[in-house]
């Protein structure tokens, strides 16, 4: 299967516009150190594939060969998005995808209905279809926006999933990892995982947050880690925050998971699996 990483932080990517913190300030100052927003290239047996709709979404298809448009003036490689939640950093993409004639989304029931207002708006512009996607569920948290909808109540699974994409397993968000993930992660040739957060405590000592790595639905590096070093296939860590002190280079925790084994994704890189 091919695929591109066309994004690695998490929501606001690094720079994030209203952010002077040092990993954005020094994105700022280093610009091979910005990263767009967490999401895939995947090409599948039917066609081309963008995992999650990212506000960079426009830019991030540019940046693939094989999903720019051609050879004639109005043929696009894409087919749809595959989305792993709800999240406005995750969706927001889909408006600015509103020139296709027709795309397919691919997500979870409950991702769905909460993306119904998306769907209302994009209805004159364009064909959506919706199918479901293959996937293992990671988390009941669900967008701040679809906090009273009637689906929260009933439905705690299918907010946040992983997403199997034959030899891939992609979960940008983790916020548990339970016997059904870690076999889905046993079976596959590549595992691509949240990593937004190093330490559990690193939202609240930032200031970003007054909960926890992990009570924001993100279970930190630090936990996950040594498990993940035990996976037999290939492990990365994306969506980085701009407070993970992953995000500059020369950062020592860059040695920690080295020595596990396990890579930091980076925008652009081209997966073979
Ligand atoms: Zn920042």
């Amino acid at each position: 299967m091919r695929l591109q990483v066309l994004g690695t932080a998490a929501g606001g990517g690094v720079p994030q516009w209203n952010c002077a913190c040092p990993g954005c300030s020094g994105a700022r100052a280093h610009p091979g150190r910005r990263r767009r927003h967490a999401s895939l290239a995947v090409r599948l047996d039917d066609g081309g594939y963008v995992v999650n709709a990212t506000p960079d979404i426009a830019e991030q298809i540019e940046s693939c060969a094989w999903l720019r448009p051609g050879p004639g003036p109005r043929e696009s490689p894409l087919k749809g998005v595959i989305l792993t939640d709800a999240e406005l950093d995750h969706t927001i993409g889909l408006l600015r995808l509103r020139e296709a004639d027709a795309l397919e989304v691919r997500s979870t029931p409950v991702v769905r209905h909460a993306l119904r207002p998306f769907a209302e708006l994009l209805r004159p512009y364009l064909q959506l279809t919706w199918a479901d996607a293959d996937t293992v569920p990671v988390s009941g948290k669900r967008p701040r926006y679809a906090a009273d909808s009637p689906e929260a109540e009933t439905e705690a699974e299918g907010w946040v999933s992983a997403l199997r994409l034959g030899p891939l397993v992609y979960a940008p968000a983790m916020g548990v990892w339970p016997d059904e993930l870690d076999e889905a992660f046993r079976q596959a040739a590549c595992v691509i995982v949240d990593g937004t957060f190093w330490d559990d405590e690193e939202p609240r000592r930032t200031g970003i947050s007054t909960r926890t790595a992990t009570q924001m639905g993100h279970l930190p590096i630090e936990a996950t880690m040594e498990r993940l070093s035990k996976l037999p296939g290939r492990r990365l860590y994306t969506h980085l925050n701009n407070t993970n002190p992953l995000v500059d280079p020369a950062a020592e925790q860059h040695k920690v998971l080295a020595e596990l084994g396990i890579e930091v994704a980076a925008d652009g890189m081209v997966i073979d699996l």
